[in-house]
């Protein structure tokens, strides 16, 4: 590990004042407060260690449509210093070529190359792994938004569901039932599970419904239970295959991080430099775990996703605290 501290901060002391300077509960008379218990990262450090950068995206580069102070120019001042400059999100609402346009909006420089995100790696995989479109049920049921569907079809997969107004009726009658196997559709080899802001019943029954043949494939594009909008923090792709993952009793295959399916699509089209590749992010069950299981750097920094949970000190072990006890 590159960065060489046995007791690391999770977070800058201006990140967190607060915490620091008025615990809530009394220090312990033996341990004076002025007495640092960990020390800082040094952003030098990091930067001189690593020479790819992956960048989770909500959270870290964004809140919604607000960018994170400062995110511009560091990505920026990174390729000015040659650095390469990927980003990795679980987002599967947008292709591609729908991040490209963000980025756009935003004043950050990305090509389409430089963005893999779970609808692209889903794609991916059910195209060239799973190869449905060459199998006799070659369809995919989508529970899903058009960011999906479009990387799904660039890949040569044949969709039904997902965006379709025949699959999102009017929340303001409950659907009429008897439709829900009305039109089956016996190609259907695949439900593809990802973050649906139109999900409603009669999608989730159809999907349901699908998974009780076996030999349909479940796929998710990635459990994040939840995802930091510009409103807050609200359910993610993850809690809404929950109703199916409960239903059906079966556990989908997920794509996004932390999966190596991820790490598959990333290194088909770039090649990452061995030992000096880092991973950013702002969750430790997707984004941290997914760098630890490449074999890469990480970076966890705090966001709306991680404060309440978040620690002030990481420590190796208890008896790192002796030295200062003993200083
Ligand atoms: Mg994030």
């Amino acid at each position: 590990m590159a960065l060489d501290a046995r007791t690391t901060a999770l977070a800058t002391e201006s990140a967190l004042p607060t915490r620091q300077a008025t615990p809530t509960t009394p220090a312990p008379s033996t341990i004076p407060t002025t007495i640092p218990l960990a020390t800082l990262a040094d952003p030098k450090v990091i930067i001189d260690s690593y020479d790819a950068f992956l960048f989770d995206c909500d959270g870290v580069l964004w809140h919604g449509d607000r960018l994170v102070p400062g995110a511009k120019d560091v990505l920026a001042a990174l390729r000015a210093h040659g650095k390469t400059v990927m980003f990795i999100t679980n987002n599967a609402t947008k292709s591609r070529a729908e991040y490209k346009t963000k980025f756009d909006k935003l004043g950050i420089a990305a090509e389409p190359t430089d963005i893999h995100t779970s609808a692209s790696a889903t794609a991916r995989y059910v195209a060239s792994v799973l190869k449905l479109s060459e199998q006799p049920k070659s369809k995919a049921y989508i529970v899903g938004m058009e960011g999906l569907e479009t990387e799904l079809r660039d890949a040569g997969v044949e969709t039904i569901g997902g965006s379709d107004p025949a699959h999102n009726p009017s929340t303001t009658t409950p659907p009429d039932l008897t439709d829900v196997r009305a039109d089956f559709d016996d190609k259907v080899g695949a439900v593809i599970c990802g973050l649906d802001t139109r999900v409603n019943y009669l999608k989730l029954a159809r999907a349901f419904v699908y998974l009780q043949d076996p030999n349909v494939h479940f796929v998710a594009t990635n459990l994040d239970a939840t995802y930091p909008h510009s409103a807050g923090l609200l359910p993610g792709a993850g809690s809404v295959s929950a109703m199916l993952r409960y239903s059906t009793k079966r556990e989908p295959l997920s794509i996004g991080k932390p999966s190596s399916a991820m790490w598959d699509a990333v290194r088909v089209s770039s090649k990452l430099p061995q030992g000096r590749t880092l991973m950013v992010g702002d969750r430790l069950d997707t984004d941290i775990a997914f760098g630890k299981s490449g074999g890469v750097g990480t970076l966890l920094v705090l966001s709306d996703i991680t404060p309440a949970n978040a620690p002030d000190y990481v420590l190796n072990s208890v008896a790192d605290l002796l030295s200062a006890l003993q200083g």
